[in-house]
């Protein structure tokens, strides 16, 4: 892993574009000072000395995409799961990333970040490791992000029931990978991670990250909640992504997921949930009440067809939704533009919801920003231009295939691009991606170490 050369850069944006409020492009010279914002114009400002100059002609530059739910270890699995119901893919998954060493980890995670990076992906929610939390198993994951330069929450992943909703997976008890640890060392690990690592100003955050509420006690779910609350950072967790969790609620506890946590004080700005497809109207009511953001994972409730999340309700509901593309078995890639088109297309697709119903590009683009941003606990801070914003921006070919003619900007980045047009990712000012070269990752040592675990695990029975 390289390090970023040119840590915190001061640097001038000239000749740039960016939108207005209204969509228009409007000429921009951006001044960036120890990774913030700290000026925009619309005619050029004069560089000053020891400050980068950056020439921007031809390009529009758009605030970097927040994917807001993902699973860094599974950038090992691609291609692993098709035709798999839930359960199925869930114990594929476990076969799959059991028993990794430090290594091995830190190069699926580098192959995570270019996969992001690429797509113009500046922030992430890592909802990891895909058993329970334990430090050492976080610790190689941690280290990757803060190397790559990129913003991200790590989300510990905890749980002290089981995993009633996916079975057994065939498993006697005490070979379970999915092992229940007791409530208390789940809060300590989790209160030890934050000391450690959680340094939001250094763009890495610690957050807790029940697995889902129906593998968690209300004692975890609720003093984990409390400890984010006291700690000042996020809570995100799986919610409400197959039928079943919903079932199991409601006979378990009478009432639905999302009830049940607005009962335990688990509820509230700090939190992001993760699929929320069997959701009903009293649980979106709830959502926005408390200003809970859900975040929809569109590839991957597709592709292992738990069921359709009722987007245009939300937006229309009032909740602040976010966009994630889950981990690469269910996408099979962290591409955050095929999910704002996606997100869009399965709404209208078997033709019920009147037209003007359907979300729209902006709705996509700004839950690929600002609602990834509120997910972050980052409101104001990314997903968006402005002074006094983190400068993590993406720099769009106005000259490449998808935006050229450009007709309207916000449709062709959610229906016409794919990241093909991405010249350049900076995150607090710093470059990551230039031109097709990753300047903090070594991809082709984590594609070696990436390949040989693959071979190792395909010899394990
Ligand atoms: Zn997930």
């Amino acid at each position: 892993m390289r390090a970023i050369d040119d840590d915190r850069a001061d640097c001038l944006i000239e000749n740039g574009q960016i939108t207005d409020e209204d969509g228009r492009l409007s000429p921009a010279w951006i001044r960036i000072r120890r990774g913030i914002i700290d000026e925009i114009a619309k005619a050029p400002l004069a560089s000053i000395a020891d400050e980068q100059v950056i020439d921007a002609r031809g390009h529009v530059i758009c605030p970097g995409m927040v994917n807001a739910h993902a699973h860094s270890p599974l950038s090992a699995t691609k291609g692993t799961t098709d035709q798999m119901d839930h359960p199925t893919f869930m114990w594929t998954n476990q076969k799959d990333t059991v028993g990794w060493i430090a290594d091995e980890a830190r190069a699926v995670t580098t192959l995570a970040a270019a996969d992001m990076l690429r797509h113009g992906i500046t922030a992430i929610i890592d909802h990891v490791p895909e058993q329970n939390a334990a430090l050492e198993t976080v610790a190689p994951i941690v280290e990757t992000w803060r190397g790559s330069g990129m913003r991200a929450a790590i989300a510990l992943r905890i749980f002290d029931g089981r995993y009633d909703d996916i079975g057994d997976g065939g498993y006697a008890t005490d070979q379970n990978p999915l092992r229940a640890l007791p409530t208390d060392d789940l809060l300590d690990i989790c209160q030890e991670a934050i000391k450690r690592w959680h340094q939001p100003n250094e763009g890495l955050q610690i957050f807790i990250g029940p697995s889902n509420s129906e593998r968690c006690s209300d004692r975890l779910l609720a003093e984990g909640h409390q400890l984010a609350a006291d700690q000042s950072t996020g809570f995100h967790a799986h919610l409400l992504e197959t039928k079943v969790q919903r079932e199991r609620c409601q006979s378990l506890h009478g009432m639905t997921p999302v009830g049940r946590l607005e009962r335990l004080g688990a509820l509230s700005a700090r939190c992001s949930f993760a699929h929320c497809v069997w959701t009903d109207a009293a649980d979106l009511e709830l959502f926005a009440a408390r200003q809970a953001v859900i975040v929809h994972n569109p590839h991957s409730n597709a592709k292992l067809g738990v069921g359709l999340m009722p987007l245009a309700a939300m937006l229309n509901a009032g909740c602040e939704v976010a966009l994630g593309t889950d981990g690469a078995s269910t996408n099979d890639g962290l591409n955050l533009h095929e999910a704002m088109a996606l997100s869009l297309l399965l709404q209208r697709s078997d033709g019920t919801l009147p037209r003007h119903h359907w979300p729209t590009a902006d709705d996509a683009l700004r839950m690929a920003t600002k609602g990834g941003a509120a997910a972050m606990l980052l409101r104001d801070r990314i997903g968006v231009i402005a002074k006094g914003a983190f400068a993590d921006l993406v720099f769009y070919d106005l000259k490449a295939l998808d935006l050229c003619p450009l007709n309207d900007l916000a449709q062709q980045l959610t229906f016409a691009e794919r990241g093909r047009s991405i010249c350049r990712v900076m995150v607090g000012g710093v470059t990551l991606f230039d031109n097709g070269r990753f300047r903090t990752l070594d991809i082709e040592g984590a594609l070696d170490t990436v390949t040989a675990l693959r071979h190792r695990k395909a010899k394990t029975p």
